[in-house]
């Protein structure tokens, strides 16, 4: 760090900022995490100048010894963490990772059945902004207005009616677990491929703290970066006999060139995340959501589904007649930092929205537990309800952050 300091100060102090802005404040976006020292040591190496194009034992470049040595350790931990037949980790990113699925397993025009954007899927799953909207004939299913839950007889029935090639289950803001047997029935029923995106709750899977997708699927779809608390990035596990075709459809077909600091990262990563601490951690990030969920609802926000499964929890706001945007500008003042979501069936636009999404992969990282969550529902209430327009509101939202100061000083991100 001196050496940037020295070198670029405006930057370096960017990076200074940053670590206060962790330390100082409560990060609950659902999904960001705090990765460790090891893994940021691995992003920084000098593994970053190698030009890798291909997979260990066939790249087309000399002096890949040492990279083939970084990504076969990190495959075999996946293989072996995961319980998959293959495994890939040089996608750049989750969305990435989802273009290479489509790549492998479709041709462009083909049928796909993935969850609606406003019902908390990914932008990947048919958005018309997305390749997945513009270049496959995507048709999107719901969660019912009474349960808030995926309607597994909507599913069936529209897959039915349009004879998806592809099927995708896994959400970007569902609080809730998906029950994958089903998903692979119906797919066995139309003859479709199973991709499960798995982006936010790999890490859960990797801890033991949810089911997993991997017997289900054809192809589970991950990032790195979530939960399992490595380095941005993608992964891939699939079937044995789906391997090469994922293989070429992450390279040559969607990527060049590998960044291997980042497989590094991700091979340190799933070393961290095979240790019997990474299912405490697991557990301990879903019992947190659950009381942060808990702690919310008796504060007059209601849990979307009632409650969550996950590491997450979509906050409907309606009751307390706060919408999502000014209720997450109103916590980024009281430096607690989370994102305004649309919730299922939602009257507002998208940039409005009528709720907020919570995760506690990070305040677990820094090893908060039931007791802060109650905690942070009650601030979290309590910089949502505070109006910076009208008298008081302002100092209602520098008490509130003056507690959280307090609250994340005694679980510092990154300690000294
Ligand atoms: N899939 C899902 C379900 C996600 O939630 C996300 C990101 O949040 C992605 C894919 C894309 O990941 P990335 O932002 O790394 O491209």
């Amino acid at each position: 760090f001196a050496q940037l300091e020295a070198t670029d100060p405006e930057i370096a102090s960017v990076v200074v900022g940053e670590l206060d802005r962790l330390r100082q404040g409560l990060q609950l976006i659902a999904s960001e995490n705090l990765t460790s020292p090891a893994v940021l040591a691995a992003l920084g190496s000098t593994l970053t100048n190698k030009y890798a194009e291909g997979y260990p034992g066939r790249r087309y470049y000399g002096g890949c010894a040492q990279v083939d040595r970084a990504e076969e350790i990190g495959l075999a931990r996946a293989r072996e963490l995961f319980g998959a037949e293959h495994a890939n980790l040089q996608p750049h990113s989750g969305a990435s990772a989802n273009l290479a699925a489509y790549a492998a397993l479709l041709e462009p025009g083909d049928p796909v059945l993935a969850m609606e954007l406003p019902h908390g899927g990914h932008l990947t799953h048919g958005s018309r902004v997305n390749f997945s909207g513009r270049w496959f004939r995507t048709v999107g299913y719901r969660v019912r207005a009474d349960t808030e839950l995926i309607d597994y007889d909507e599913v069936r029935d529209l897959a039915l009616e349009h004879r998806p090639k592809m099927i995708i289950c896994g959400a970007t803001a569902y609080p809730r677990l998906i029950d994958f047997a089903v998903f692979r029935e119906i797919a066995d029923e139309v003859g479709a491929y199973l991709m499960v995106d798995a982006a936010h709750f790999i890490g859960l899977v990797a801890g033991r703290a949810v089911p997993s997708p991997v017997p289900h699927a054809d192809v589970v779809c991950a990032t790195t970066h979530k939960v399992l608390r490595g380095p941005r990035g993608g992964m891939i596990l699939c079937r044995g006999e789906l391997a090469a075709r994922i293989d070429k459809a992450v390279f040559p077909f969607t990527q060049g060139g590998p960044l291997m600091h980042a497989v590094a990262a991700k091979a340190v990563a799933l070393r961290e995340a095979a240790l019997p601490e990474f299912q405490t951690y697991a557990n301990q990030v879903v019992e947190n959501a659950r009381a942060l969920a808990a702690g919310l609802a008796a504060e007059g926000m209601r849990p979307v589904s009632g409650g969550t499964d996950t590491h997450l929890a979509l906050v409907d706001l309606r009751d307390v007649g706060v919408t999502g945007r000014d209720a997450e500008t109103r916590c980024d003042a009281a430096t607690i930092t989370l994102n305004k979501n649309a919730i299922p069936y939602d009257p507002q636009p998208p940039m409005v929205a009528s709720g907020i999404r919570v995760g506690t992969p990070s305040v677990t990282t820094q090893g908060m537990r039931e007791a802060e969550m109650r905690q942070i529902a009650t601030l979290i209430a309590r910089a949502v309800r505070a109006d910076p327009a009208l008298p008081g509101g302002a100092d209602t939202l520098a008490g509130v952050a003056a507690e959280v100061a307090e609250l994340a000083g005694a679980f510092p991100a990154y300690p000294r």
